[in-house]
């Protein structure tokens, strides 16, 4: 069977840098719905779109087409008293340090501590950088109706319903908390 839209793929990769310096080594295969869901990169998508079981390639992409340059606007210096303890460097935090709620909530990481005041860098850890991706198709499936109505895969590598469904997510997330 052919990737195409509305296809579940699983993929085995790597990820790189341009140097070839792993990243990630795809321990789990990436499991996605396939057909500008934005489960995954477009560049990927394009890339297996109408291929079959068994392909592979090796794939770079620029940031721009990945997580973005590094925006050194993004990082923002915080009283140390907004934040919960225990702090370390390295912790991540969904929200808008600002409570500005016209924007979409962001992951922020804690790259610096100092007596009352907290880094935190709201850039993807990835942004800047070109991804070099070697992909290699494992399975690809008719995804079900319900995949297709909430736009994620199900089952074994995909998404699970827990208490907190993400439907309904979009926007309430202004409150800095936690997320690992
Ligand atoms: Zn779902």
């Amino acid at each position: 069977m052919k990737i195409a839209k509305n296809t579940v793929v699983t993929v085995n990769y790597k990820l790189s840098d341009a140097q070839d310096n792993l990243i990630e080594d795809g321990r789990q295969p990436m499991v996605y719905l396939h057909g500008g869901y934005e489960n995954t990169l477009p560049k990927i998508e394009e890339e297996l779109d109408g291929k079959e079981v068994g392909y592979s390639s090796i794939i770079q992409i620029e940031p721009d087409d990945a997580f973005g340059e590094y925006d050194p606007a993004l990082v923002k210096v915080e009283p140390r008293s907004r934040l919960p303890e225990p702090l370390e460097v390295g912790m991540q935090f969904e929200g808008m340090p600002d409570g500005d709620d016209d924007e979409d909530a962001m992951i922020f990481t804690v790259t610096d501590i100092a007596d009352d005041k907290v880094v935190l860098d709201g850039n993807h850890p990835l942004a800047g950088m070109a991804l070099r991706f070697s992909l290699s198709v494992a399975d690809v499936r008719e995804a079900t109706d319900e995949e297709i109505a909430h736009e994620h895969v199900h089952g074994a590598h995909g998404h699970h319903h827990g208490d907190e469904d993400d439907e309904g997510e979009e926007g309430d997330h202004v409150a800095i908390h936690p997320i690992h």
